[in-house]
């Protein structure tokens, strides 16, 4: 018999499978045994904002139960179609930032570089759910963004984000990766992503490859709300990653009903610390439309955050913070 490599076809393709994500409320509602009319499913929340989710993810919701803090983070509400004072469309005015390419730039040493629009799943509390992506993606905008970069001595990091920076495939992301080592000033790669937390299969060796390939410092930040969303699956993929020396750490939002109890935090910091993951921030919520509902009064966000702190060691500690326009750092909740 003639001897050949062991079949791939096996390896789950991501691109399929992201493709193949919900994109239909009421068949995530049938699969998880949900009545739509009697959980506050709204059909014209998911006009606002269309409703997606990979099957992956859908996967971890515990059906018939509603208040799942899973299912809460995607499905498209009632609530969200009431306006409430102080939430805007775009809370923290980005786009007037927009300097016609792909850069956004308001803290020193660092810019955000928006890749791509797309997302493998929306959440209903994402505070760029109306950003005006037009206006930052796109292979033009692109290379005016490395232009921009090759003249600014100062920028030392670039963090790739969107959207999501990993809906491009691993080429793609290659050939971006070589671009920005080519500028000499620049040291560090930071990667904001919610992919792999909704689709494991997305931390495929070629994007290692390609990490561990480059110059450049890199660092993964994860966005894992709850610690549900670190499964063993996720855990399995991030072994080689953390063996080959990157960074990883984490953000999250502060999500009533999904997170905003300390137990649920604490859990969240050792489930991640056992996946070697990091926990950097947790972020008050940005104030979009339609995510009034999720909000955690600052005082609760203070006594969650004390109490967190009587529990974990301090390098499980997450800083909680806000964004606060036109201040040059994320302002943290005590001095807010
Ligand atoms: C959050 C953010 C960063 C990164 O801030 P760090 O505190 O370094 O994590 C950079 N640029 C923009 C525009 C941001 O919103
Ligand atoms: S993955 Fe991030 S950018 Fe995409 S919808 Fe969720 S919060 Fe928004």
């Amino acid at each position: 018999m003639i001897s050949r490599s062991p079949p791939r076809e096996d390896r789950p393709d991501w691109r399929r499978e992201l493709s193949e994500a919900y994109r239909d409320p009421l068949e995530l509602l049938r699969m998880l045994e949900l009545d739509s009319e009697k959980i506050g499913y709204a059909p014209a929340a998911a006009h606002l904002f269309p409703f997606r989710v990979t099957r992956y993810y859908a996967n971890l919701i515990e059906p018939r139960t509603p208040a799942d803090p899973l299912l809460l983070q995607i499905l498209p509400q009632t609530q969200e179609m009431l306006s409430a004072t102080g939430f805007e469309a775009e809370p923290l005015a980005e786009s007037r930032d927009a300097q016609g390419n792909s850069l956004l730039a308001k803290y020193q040493q660092r810019v955000l570089l928006m890749v791509s629009g797309a997302c493998a799943i929306h959440c209903r509390y994402c505070f760029r759910r109306s950003f005006p992506y037009n206006d930052f993606v796109g292979h033009r905008r692109l290379s005016d963004a490395i232009t921009r970069l090759e003249q600014d001595p100062e920028i030392k990091e670039v963090i790739l984000s969107g959207g999501d920076p990993l809906v491009i495939d691993d080429a793609a992301l290659g050939e971006l990766v070589r671009r920005l080592e080519a500028v000499p000033h620049v040291s560090r790669l930071r990667i904001h992503s919610r992919l792999p937390v909704v689709l494991p299969s997305r931390l495929t060796p070629g994007l290692l490859e390609v990490l561990r390939a480059t110059r450049l410092r890199t660092v993964l930040v994860l966005h894992i709300n709850h610690p549900r969303e670190v499964t063993q699956a996720l855990g399995d993929a991030l072994i080689p990653w953390r063996q080959s020396g990157l960074t990883l750490l984490n953000q999250a939002v502060l999500l009533r009903g999904v997170n905003d109890d300390p137990e649920t935090l604490e859990e969240l910091s050792e489930k991640l610390f056992d996946a070697g993951v990091l926990p950097y921030y947790v972020h008050l919520l940005d104030r979009v439309s339609g995510s009034a509902h999720f909000e955690v009064t600052d005082a609760r966000a203070r006594e969650i955050e004390t109490d967190l702190r009587t529990r974990l060691p301090g390098y499980l500690m997450p800083r909680f913070v806000r964004e606060v326009n036109g201040e040059p750092y994320k302002v943290p909740l005590a001095a807010a």
